[in-house]
């Protein structure tokens, strides 16, 4: 035998002379996986525990339990390997779970956590068991998992004995993995299950209970297949005797889901007399250059090309679609993929892109870009535990309007015949790629992104479109911007005040009744705790004092928009007095008034709050002019009319209203003060990755200002309260950050979260006194010119706040505004002393 084998690896070591691998040559390769091989005990691959018995899986997410995996680890001959990673919305995808088990200890398979711990901890860890030469690897499928190590952690994964070569080589009858758990370990697992498993969100923390079993039982089982077959390689080469006992006796028969019955044609367990039977080998091989030749083909490259493989494959059934238009959007798609930092299915899933390419017209093929794919069969309730779990399959496309426009263009090409010559067609200034922005942790301030995925499903229809508008790195932000900025309770609670007589004054918040009833100034209706009734004679009615003759146009109780035209006719006064009343009691509803959303509410001031801190007292606007808004119609109604108004009214008296230059956002401490809050914010659940990409940025601002003597006024009472607040809130974020730059991380944090520019507005150095209102100074101070020429023009300052509201109606064109809402109301004088009375239809 010893000669055999020693010719063997001769003529094959004389084959592949010359040719190395990244890790040493084929035969130190092959020496190595040999002597592996030949050092491991039978019983390191037989575990006593079942994968699904208490203790067998750990999860592992902090430093001391992985200092205690490798420790076990070490002592390992065998370990089993598998990785589970996330490869739909990041464009090269990355590692979330490593698993690794061994028969140690009574068989033990660990999970580390690839996105909870630091990175440079789980490379290192992984890195002393992956490379050790003393240790086999024990893979299924060993290519990707070796390469996703390589790329992901830096490791060279040496020795690996791959299973599925083996198999192959064994002609062994059941390649599935399920199958193999059945016929080997006795472990029975319907294939869709596994699938479902398979694809599931592997970013998704905590881990869904059946996501860590499976995970666990991927790298466990590995052990006992690989040991199964190398016995039957062994003893087909009649090496077996001294190695280990024949396996005769099933295991007891055990089920990943204890009540799912297993696929009806899921192999039956077989003894290793069978599995021996069952197998064939070719004439005059041996054990040893089996393992040659699996060590060889699970080291072979992948096919490259990988990316377009798929819509490749598929296209040559299609009989009609050229392979060069196929080629070329395969290689549109992988760059746009590449600059969003997405997966090409995720921008556009193969049989989207086939059925758009297969169109007969543009209509057509928007049609098919925008189609869902339909899911195979409903959830199967064995899959409980994974609800609102984003599986790593697209169904949809995920293209902004550009990419699409940019698409349909491509297709009409191909629909016309003519050559769609890619490198000329990319949008020049669009993503470009290479441009290797760490997109990896889009989702954050969600936890993952599945969260994310969860909360925008969540979204009525019209915000969801808007919130996917955004560029991937931005979405997940704008998102949570829009639950942060919404009101929490529904704005409008339509609470009433009555007047003495009963008469129904306006409609209020509950706030507001109780305090009028606290003052002793209203009493509830009997029985009714959303209806109050005054004890006391309101100076007026719906902003119109009562007695007022409509001659006094800006008497102490009225103020009429336009007084030219106010006529002294009683007609019209009660005309006015009936449209405020409606305006008043009706019933608000709690929708935007732009696109009738009902989630998610912010108030919208008409008239913009530099022009309100100057209209005089007498002329300020109610609660007429704050309307609801969604956030992001809101965020809409900021740029569109919130900003224009200002220029427009600025412009009518003659200013010019720029902003100037001196108020630098550009300020890059500005950029890491915004970095060092959300990095405070996001604390420990941020990856280790962005954190040392953030962190590496925010510290090249601070060690530049601290040379210039920045951030003098240390406060070291608030350091030393924001260290403790670190402690409490984050303290894996903390730990590590002071373990890869020991001696300023949290200081530099620290300054730069407490950083103040002038930029954004608050100008720290203006004394408090001297601001009124809020938001720059310099639209303050236009503002105030602004209000100053309008009355010395001798214009009534109400005009003013017409003019906001047809801009408003222009800019955003709403289509729910409240009922007898109205451009010309008047605004209703407030009297100095601001009783209750005069004020009361201006507090909701
Ligand atoms: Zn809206």
């Amino acid at each position: 035998m010893a000669d055999e084998l020693c010719s063997a690896l001769r003529a094959y070591r004389s084959v592949k002379a010359g040719a190395t691998t990244a890790t040493g040559s084929p035969s130190e390769q092959t020496e190595l996986l040999e002597r592996a091989v030949r050092g491991a005990p039978w019983k390191a691959f037989h575990p006593a525990r079942r994968v699904t018995a208490d203790g067998c899986i750990e999860i592992v997410q902090d430093l001391n339990t992985l200092a205690s995996c490798t420790a076990l680890l070490r002592q390992s001959s065998v370990v089993g390997v598998d990785v589970e990673r996330h490869q739909l919305q990041s464009f090269s995808g990355y590692n979330c779970l490593v698993q690794l088990s061994t028969a140690l200890d009574g068989g033990r398979v660990f999970l580390v956590d690839c996105i909870k711990l630091p990175k440079a901890d789980v490379a290192a860890a992984l890195s002393e068991i992956l490379s050790r030469s003393d240790i086999l690897k024990v893979f299924h499928a060993a290519q990707n998992d070796v390469k996703w190590l390589e790329q992901d952690f830096g490791i060279q994964t040496s020795p690996v004995l791959d299973t599925q070569t083996l198999t192959r080589k064994l002609s062994f009858p059941f390649s599935k993995l399920t199958d193999q758990w059945s016929a080997l370990c006795n472990l029975r697992v319907p294939r869709a299950l596994k699938q479902r498993l398979q694809l599931s969100d592997w970013t998704r923390r905590p881990l869904a209970p059946l996501q860590a079993i499976y995970a666990g039982a991927d790298a466990y089982q590995l052990l006992p297949i690989a040991g199964r077959l190398l016995y039957t390689l062994r003893a087909l080469d009649r090496e077996s005797e001294g190695w280990g006992r024949e396996v005769r006796e099933p295991p007891p028969t055990h089920y990943l889901l204890a009540d799912v019955d297993a696929d009806p044609d899921c192999p039956a367990w077989m003894p290793d007399f069978e599995v021996l039977k069952s197998c064939q080998i070719e004439e005059g091989s041996c054990l040893w250059h089996e393992l040659v030749a699996v060590e060889k083909a699970s080291r072979e490259v992948v096919a490259s090309g990988g990316a377009g493989a798929g819509l490749r494959r598929a296209a040559r059934l299609a009989p009609d679609i050229a392979a060069e238009h196929v080629e070329a959007l395969a290689v549109w798609r992988l760059r746009k993929a590449e600059g969003q930092d997405v997966s090409p299915q995720w921008l556009v899933p193969d049989e989207l892109l086939l059925r758009a390419l297969a169109a007969k017209s543009s209509e057509e093929a928007e049609l098919a870009l925008r189609s869902t794919i339909p899911r195979a069969g409903p959830e199967c309730p064995e899959f409980s535990g994974l609800e609102g779990d984003m599986e790593q399959v697209a169904s949809q496309a995920h293209l902004d309007d550009s990419q699409q426009a940019s698409l349909l263009c491509l297709l009409r090409f191909a629909r016309e015949g003519l050559p769609l010559g890619i490198p000329g067609v990319s949008d020049s200034k669009a993503e470009m790629p290479g441009s290797k922005n760490c997109h990896a942790s889009w989702w954050l301030p969600f936890r993952t992104a599945a969260d994310f995925q969860q909360a925008v499903a969540k979204l009525p229809e019209i915000q969801r479109e808007r919130v996917m508008q955004e560029p991937l790195r931005k979405r997940a932000r704008f998102l949570s911007f829009i639950h942060r900025v919404a009101a929490k309770r529904p704005v409008y609670e339509n609470c009433q005040i009555l007047a003495p007589d009963g008469q129904v004054l306006c409609t209020v918040d509950t706030k507001k009744l109780h305090w009028y009833v606290r003052r002793g100034l209203g009493k509830f209706e009997p029985g009714q705790e959303d209806c109050i009734r005054l004890l006391f004679e309101p100076a007026g009615r719906f902003g119109i004092a009562s007695g007022d003759s409509l001659g006094r146009a800006s008497g102490p109780g009225y103020a009429g928009g336009r007084p030219s035209q106010d006529s002294t006719d009683g007609g019209d006064r009660q005309q006015q007095m009936e449209q405020r009343e409606k305006f008043y009691t009706s019933v608000k509803e709690n929708r935007c008034v732009r696109c009738g959303a009902d989630m998610h509410l912010a108030r919208y001031n008409i008239v913009p709050s530099c022009l309100r801190s100057f209209l005089p007292l007498t002329h300020q606007p109610g609660s007429h002019d704050v309307l609801l808004l969604c956030v992001p119609c809101h965020h809409k109604a900021s740029l569109e009319h919130g900003q224009r108004i200002k220029e427009v009214l600025a412009s009518g008296v003659g200013l010019h209203l720029t902003k100037p230059a001196s108020s630098s956002p550009g300020d890059p401490r500005n950029a890491s003060r915004m970095s060092a809050l959300g990095m405070i914010k996001g604390g420990d659940s941020i990856p280790w990755e962005r954190v040392q990409t953030v962190f590496q940025r925010i510290l090249e601002i601070w060690e530049d200002a601290e040379a210039l003597g920045e951030g003098e006024k240390e406060d070291d009472e608030s350091y030393g309260e924001f260290c403790a607040k670190m402690e409490r809130s984050a303290p894996e974020l903390l730990l590590s950050l002071r373990s890869r730059w020991p001696t300023s991380a949290l200081r530099v944090l620290w300054r730069a979260s407490q950083w103040r520019g002038d930029a954004g507005g608050s100008n720290s150095r203006e004394p408090l006194e001297r601001r009124r209102g809020h938001g720059p100074r310099w639209e303050l101070e236009a503002g105030e010119k602004i209000v100053q020429a309008w009355t010395k023009s001798g214009a009534d300052p109400s005009e003013l706040i017409c003019r906001c509201r047809v801009h408003f109606l222009e800019a955003l064109k709403p289509k729910f505004l409240p009922a007898h809402w109205d451009v010309d109301h008047k605004v209703a004088v407030r009297s100095s002393d601001l009783r209750p009375g005069a004020t009361s239809n201006d507090d909701q």
